[in-house]
């Protein structure tokens, strides 16, 4: 008997049964910085401010009416946590059904009052366009630029353990046959060109989401590349650097309206 077969029988069925059943591991995952509670408006806080923003590498934290994470620009190094616990904390629940955005300026926390109204709409659009996609979709994925840890999170969706296609998800070659569009990386200026190509080969309905810090902000090298809506319209803003496997399930889900009207902030 091969090896293999001996390890199927001492491990048992291995897959998640996430998003029907909930799953440990699913939010034990470290997401984004977020602003410690009752910290953001606080007098000292204000006073600090310049001294608050040079803490982050990727100009993530902003103080302006109140201190601020974007966490479309955080790449979860830990250094604003290590200096101020006081201040920051790692988000949790990276994976639930608010950890990816259908508007951008929904990852910045605390929230701007006026995003509600938008996320609203955004839904309820993405919903009407993506109705046909329900059953299986065909998802084409692009690297514009990325450091390759997005794509490895990406290479776990087909194994065993997260089995992408028990949820109808399939990874195509072509655009012609592609529903979604999953871009990782900063948007490098030689890869904007085919990554249009790319989007506008792909028949509608269809729906970009952008992965990681990197695509969603430029990440790291955001002083000289802005990530991937330069060059097609993203739907769905993935946070992370980088994001879980379930988060990639998450944001596939709330592109496909899966998750229901309340799904995705
Ligand atoms: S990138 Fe680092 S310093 Fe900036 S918000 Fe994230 S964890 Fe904090």
């Amino acid at each position: 008997m091969s090896i293999w077969v001996l390890r199927g029988l001492r491990d048992g069925v291995v897959t998640t049964r996430w998003p029907r059943k909930p799953d440990q591991y699913a939010d034990s995952w470290r997401g984004p910085a977020i602003v410690a509670s009752g910290a953001a408006t606080s007098e000292a806080v204000m006073a600090e401010g310049a001294e608050l923003e040079w803490l982050c590498p990727t100009g993530a934290i902003e103080v302006i009416d109140q201190l601020r994470v974007d966490q479309g620009r955080c790449i979860l190094c830990g250094r604003c946590i290590a200096a101020r616990p006081d201040l920051f904390a790692w988000s949790a629940g990276a994976t639930g059904p608010t950890a990816a955005a259908v508007v951008r300026p929904a990852l910045v926390v605390p929230a701007q009052p006026e995003t509600d109204q938008a996320v609203a709409a955004a839904r309820t659009a993405l919903a009407r366009r993506t109705a046909a996609l329900r059953r299986s979709v065909h998802v084409r994925h692009v690297d514009a630029g990325s450091d390759g840890s997005e794509e490895w999170e990406i290479q776990a969706l087909l194994g065993p353990v997260y089995d992408v296609h028990r949820l109808g998800v399939f990874f195509t070659a072509s655009p012609r046959h592609a529903d979604v569009l999953l871009v990782t990386g900063a948007g490098t200026v030689g890869m904007s060109g085919p990554l249009r190509t790319t989007y506008e080969g792909m028949p509608d309905p269809k729906v970009v989401i952008a992965v990681g810090a990197d695509a969603v902000s430029g990440g790291l090298l955001s002083d000289r590349l802005s990530g991937v809506a330069g060059s097609v319209p993203v739907d769905v803003w993935v946070p992370g650097s980088p994001p879980s496997p379930f988060a990639l399930l998450n944001a596939l889900l709330i592109a496909t309206g899966r998750l229901g009207p309340e799904a995705g902030r």
